[in-house]
């Protein structure tokens, strides 16, 4: 007997509850081994071991799925969304979530192919992939995934310019990322906004200019319009490290830095390359839940990325 005596089915018979089993969006679980068809694949890729400083970005997939749930339709799966900037409704596609990436302690290598495999395996089944990490690092095996595609560009959001060459001996961690990723024969530019870490070095700063990438920090933001800055009718890949907005809405991360981008600026940054490019791939990384607090961070991250599938799908603003 429900509460009204009625017995009729309550919420949990309807699916609005917002507990049971997360999905990113309450999306269906889909097995890259399977047939499906969509258009935008979720993959969490828990995967910290590339970190310098605060381990903890493995449990990002997790958080974010956790409150995203709140963005779905009725607590049943994705519908896209009411926009009140547009007076549409927008975001409308399908979705599924491929889970998380079962990886190996110590074996980052069978880790990485891993990534590029499974990334490849969600565009042989035509979806875009929507990937969460982990730390910045799984960035490089998952852009390796687009072997062969036309010239891409990466619009990197960041408080890091990630460029740095070799650490020691290290290349392949989360601050040798976008380095990596500028190798690679189908990435021609890297735009980077959002840099303002006190621990940037010079010599990385001159290599990332020299390479033909650019740098937007902060405070060149403002007053200059950032639809300026934005690539136009490009192949582009997105690579979103949460620490690139300010640490008063993005605590929970591993390297938060003062003097961030705010929600709104992000907002734009996303929205405004989805309309005016082809975008081939999303990341989310370094959300970090356990530097997080009242799940602010993960929630401005999903609301960011739930921003981003309402500017890539059905409207315009
Ligand atoms: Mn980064
Ligand atoms: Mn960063």
């Amino acid at each position: 007997m429900t509460p009204d005596g009625t017995g009729q089915p309550g919420a949990q018979a309807l699916g609005l509850s917002p507990f049971g089993p997360a999905t990113f969006l309450k999306a269906p679980q889909a097995s890259l081994a399977d047939p499906w068809t969509a258009d935008v694949a979720f993959l969490g890729i828990p995967f910290d071991q590339a970190t310098g400083f605060r381990p903890g970005s493995r449990w990002g997939p997790k958080a974010l799925r956790d409150i995203s749930v709140r963005m779905s339709a009725m607590g049943i799966g994705w519908a896209g969304y009411y926009d009140l900037r547009s007076d549409r409704h927008i975001g409308q596609c399908r979705i599924v979530d491929c889970g998380d990436l079962e990886l190996l302690p110590l074996l980052w290598e069978h880790d990485f192919r891993l990534m590029t495999d499974s990334v490849a395996a969600i565009r042989g089944h035509g979806a875009m992939p929507l990937v969460a990490g982990g730390d910045h690092s799984i960035s490089y095996p998952v852009l390796a995934a687009f072997a062969g595609h036309e010239p891409i560009t990466v619009v990197h959001i960041d408080a890091h310019l990630d460029y740095r060459d070799d650490a020691a001996g290290v290349r392949y961690g989360h601050g040798n990322v976008m380095r990596r990723i500028r190798e690679l024969p189908h990435v021609e530019k890297i735009v980077s906004i959002g840099i303002r870490s006190l621990r940037t070095r010079r010599e990385d700063v001159e290599a990332h200019r020299r390479d033909g990438n650019e740098i937007h920090p902060p405070w060149t933001l403002r007053p200059r319009a950032i639809e300026d800055i934005l690539p136009k009718g490009k192949a582009v890949y997105v690579s979103f490290d949460i620490d690139s907005l300010d640490p008063a809405v993005a605590p929970g991360t591993g390297t938060p830095e003062p003097g961030g981008l705010s929600y709104e600026q992000v907002r734009t940054i996303l929205a405004e390359t989805c309309r005016r490019n082809r975008v081939v791939g999303i990341d989310l990384v370094e959300v970090a839940p356990v530097f997080d607090y009242a799940q602010v961070t993960a929630l401005n991250g999903a609301m960011l990325l739930v921003e981003a599938l309402g500017a890539l799908f059905g409207g315009r603003e």
